[in-house]
């Protein structure tokens, strides 16, 4: 017989949290450790005492969990304990290897089991990569660094220090002492020059269509580039951008290419645009997002390219849990 574990937090306790966050472990453990349904002779759960409003055993029946035994058990209120977290125990008939599976805030309580990964999601404007790496960092508890914000705050500094963005010399000046940081407040990426937050200022046209030119500096890469292997390298994190299969974590585990055809890239903007309260028109939008393409695809120096060991995806008639599903999916079949 073999005994495999496991855990998971969710954010609240509803009883569709804990249905769901029960049907991802066991989902999880079933395919890590290659379980047929009727290997598991018994399954015990142990929830924190924040857990009230359903049975972790009630959950795993609706699962599918149909012949074998469930219990459900409360642990003690133990302060500094982890919050929201269920636990579980499967007795597994066979004799296997246990792979022992810590989904979410759980993974805190096995930092034997959470290495360190890095996922790269690469692909042009308005195809869909910082939707989906937000909410992938998100589900998985990990961080999200949004590169292109950081290429934005350089093109922010030069525009207000009147650097000319066509010199090299001008630019690699403003550079050398560029106070640049990213800092995260519950998560949230805030990009910084000096002690100024400028995250909102960085996504008007002027600043976009600077940041596509700055980009295109060896100086500013390299730069850039530094700050964004030294973030990857400390903590797993889903980083999106042009060159980050390529160039910045040719090594990343896990690679994507996002696509979409033209026409739906620059719809999209309009609409992000346009809830946002600006004045914009379609016709100008779609000039943008070709000019950026081109300037971004044909630069010397770490264009916008696929990795060639990165799952392209065309977004352009998938819904944004579509693309969601097919990245997972596909981080599952690798692990
Ligand atoms: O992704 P986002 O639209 O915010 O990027 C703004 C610009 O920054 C892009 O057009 C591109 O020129 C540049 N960029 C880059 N490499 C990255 C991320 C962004 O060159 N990794």
């Amino acid at each position: 017989m073999t005994v495999i574990r496991g855990a998971t937090t969710i954010v609240q306790d509803t009883p569709e949290n804990i249905r769901s966050a029960v049907a991802e472990l066991l989902e999880q453990i079933e395919s890590r450790n290659a379980l047929k349904r009727d290997e598991v002779l018994s399954i015990v759960f142990s929830s924190t005492s924040d857990i009230h409003s359903y049975y972790p055993a009630k959950a795993a029946r609706e699962a599918g969990f149909a012949s074998c035994s469930l219990f459900s058990a409360q642990e003690p209120d133990i302060e500094g304990g982890l919050a929201l977290c269920i636990r579980v125990m499967l007795f597994v008939e066979r004799n296997v290897e246990p792979h022992h599976v810590y989904l979410r805030g759980a993974r805190v309580l096995r930092k034997d089991l959470a290495q360190k990964y890095n996922i790269a999601i690469d692909g042009p404007a308005g195809s869909g990569k910082s939707t989906i790496a937000k909410m992938l960092a998100n589900d998985l508890h990990i961080l999200y660094l949004d590169t292109g914000a950081m290429y934005r705050a350089c093109a922010l500094a030069a525009l207000r220090a009147g650097t000319d963005i066509d010199d090299e010399a001008q630019v690699c000046d403003l550079m050398r002492d560029l106070p640049l940081s990213v800092l995260y407040r519950d998560g949230v990426q805030h990009t910084m020059l000096g002690d100024e937050d400028v995250t909102p200022l960085l996504r008007t046209s002027e600043v976009t269509m600077a940041a596509s030119s700055i980009s295109r500096h060896a100086s500013v890469r390299m730069k850039m580039v530094e700050k964004q292997r030294e973030i990857a390298g400390k903590m797993p994190c889903v980083l999106d951008g042009r060159d980050i299969g390529t160039f910045v974590l040719p090594d990343a585990d896990f690679k994507f290419f996002l696509t979409a055809s033209p026409a739906v890239r620059a719809k999209r903007r309009y609409d992000e645009l346009i809830a946002r309260g600006e004045k914009v028109d379609l016709q100008s939008l779609t000039e943008e997002i070709a000019a950026r393409d081109k300037q971004d695809s044909t630069r010397e120096f770490a264009p916008l390219r696929q990795a060639e060991d990165a799952l392209l995806i065309d977004t352009s008639d998938l819904t944004v849990e579509e693309v969601l599903g097919v990245v997972k999916r596909k981080m599952q079949e690798k692990i």
